[in-house]
């Protein structure tokens, strides 16, 4: 993992990394993700969406929160500098009462990704087998439900093609009323990636990437996070 980023958590003491670090490590990793640029004022997220194009999307970038859309800190659809600015306001005022004792590195601005069908890869260390990935469809399928299978790290092929379809919520890759197929390659590839990623950086913790959005053609990460372990910013 990048010296840089895992030398300021450590300067820090803090083990979550924010999502524009997590999605620069990802990204060095080979793993598709919209990619996050940080902006420290109002000025600076609207020069960075106007330099993107529009629409985008804002988001609180703090090491100490967790669940960005809980607390109101994530703003999407803005299509011009005028909404851009309302959004960073209201992300900083929502922050400042929710949780007013957050260091903010300020609000990730990245474009908006078209929607696609929601899935989310995972790794959480098992005391007894290490590292295990997981899968699943976003939302309420895994909140609710929990229609999610597991392996272990190191993958290999076979195992992410079957951790896929072992889901009930399968079809919904497939495809059905007239929805195009998912690009299940593509979410093969990804989990291949994170578990080779995981493998390489045993100082991370826990990982999460979700949603991803699954494509027809393609498939890309909008939210990443990563976890290291406390040992490693000691
Ligand atoms: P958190 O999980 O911390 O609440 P997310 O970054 O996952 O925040 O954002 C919340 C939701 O906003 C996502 O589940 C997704 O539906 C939507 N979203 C986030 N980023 C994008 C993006 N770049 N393009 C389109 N939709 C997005
Ligand atoms: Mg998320």
């Amino acid at each position: 993992m990048e010296k840089s980023i895992l030398q300021r958590a450590k300067k820090e003491k803090r083990t979550l990394l924010t999502e524009v670090e997590s999605k620069q490590v990802l990204e060095k990793a080979g793993i598709s993700i919209v990619r996050a640029e940080l902006a420290a004022s109002a000025a600076e997220a609207v020069a960075i969406g106007k330099r993107l194009g529009f629409p985008v999307v804002l988001k609180v970038a703090s090491p100490d929160i967790v669940h960005k859309s809980d607390i109101g800190g994530v703003k999407v659809g803005l299509n011009n500098a005028t909404q851009v600015t309302k959004a960073y306001k209201e992300i900083m005022a929502a922050v400042k009462k929710k949780q007013p004792k957050a260091k903010i590195h300020g609000v990730s601005v990245q474009p908006m990704a078209k929607a696609g069908v929601e899935v989310i890869i995972g790794m959480t260390k098992d005391a007894q087998f290490g590292p295990v990935l997981m899968f699943g469809l976003g939302g309420i399928l895994v909140e609710i439900l929990k229609d999610v299978s597991f392996r272990i790290v190191p993958l290999e092929k076979k195992d992410a093609k079957e951790m896929i379809r072992d889901i009930k919520g399968y079809p919904v890759l497939e495809g059905y009323r007239g929805q195009p197929p998912s690009d299940v390659a593509a979410l093969e590839n990804m989990i291949m990636k994170v578990s080779a990623f995981v493998e390489k950086n045993p100082e991370i913790k826990e990982l999460d990437l979700n949603p991803v959005f699954a494509y027809n053609k393609g498939a890309v990460a909008v939210d990443a996070r990563v976890v290291l372990e406390p040992d490693a910013v000691k």
